[in-house]
């Protein structure tokens, strides 16, 4: 069966205050989805709306297994992964002990094969795997973090900014290996970028949100090709 991610008629925010207003979209499995749009449009809201961090109205599904109303522990535990912005890592901790939390809700000797797995996409959380998650460099604390949500074999990654802060070339390293686990373990992502030339480089399908609601979707040629995105995205026309 098909693990597509469905939102329909998505409602969230904080408190009185209404941030999205009937979202509505579907990821296909393993496919990668770019959501892009400006600062305060609710896209961070979004993915916490996914991963069961704000409470919603409407519904989510994946696979035909309903998310929405499931607390963000449950969510994890049906296959959503969550790497906020601001990464989430646990500084004091090191790259191991940190590794190994991202698998908590699984046990058992598959986790040690798990973490050979993440040093193959990431060798440098090898070579500091003692180290403080603090002592890492940016680059390095954000590809802790998405390691530690691949601990957890999702069927859906969900990406806040990964480029927040980083080195150009940095980035560009970052998504090559998006790509790549999207490529290997047909891992279904869902990335909030404002890098947009980035994420429509890998996405297939994107959305642009503003004031909480999708005003435009298609593929990402068609995102790309359009006037208004080019403008405001993409810094050219
Ligand atoms: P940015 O690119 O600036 O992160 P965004 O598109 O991700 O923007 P959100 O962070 O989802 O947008 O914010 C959408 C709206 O929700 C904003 O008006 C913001 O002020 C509000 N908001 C965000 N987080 C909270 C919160 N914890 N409590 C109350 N309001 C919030």
């Amino acid at each position: 069966m098909s693990s597509d991610l469905v939102v329909e008629d998505l409602v969230a925010g904080y408190g009185d205050a209404q941030v999205l207003h009937g979202v509505r979209f579907t990821v296909r499995e393993g496919e990668v989805c770019a959501i892009l749009g400006p600062n305060g449009a609710g896209k961070t809201t979004l993915l916490r709306a996914l991963s069961g961090m704000v409470r919603t109205r409407g519904t989510i599904t994946l696979g035909g297994v309903p998310l929405a109303g499931r607390s963000p522990d449950a969510v994890a535990r049906l296959g959503v992964a969550h790497v906020p912005e601001g990464r989430g890592t646990f500084m004091p901790l090191t790259v191991e002990e940190n590794l190994r939390l991202g698998a908590y809700v699984r046990r058992g000797p598959a986790v040690n094969d798990d973490l050979e797995r993440i040093y193959q996409y990431f060798p440098v959380l090898k070579k500091r795997l003692k180290q403080a998650a603090g002592s890492l460099s940016g680059g390095e604390q954000q590809m802790l973090a998405l390691g530690r949500a691949l601990m957890l074999r999702p069927r859906v990654l969900l990406l806040d900014e990964p480029s927040l802060g980083l080195a150009p070339l940095v980035t560009r390293e970052l998504f090559r290996i998006v790509q790549t686990i999207n490529e290997e373990e047909q891992t279904t992502v869902v990335v909030v970028e404002q890098n947009a030339h980035l994420a429509l480089g890998v996405a297939q399908q994107a959305h642009v949100l503003e004031t909480g609601r999708i005003v435009l979707s298609g593929t990402a040629e068609e995102i790309r090709a359009d006037e208004q995105v080019a403008q405001s995205y993409l810094g050219y026309r």
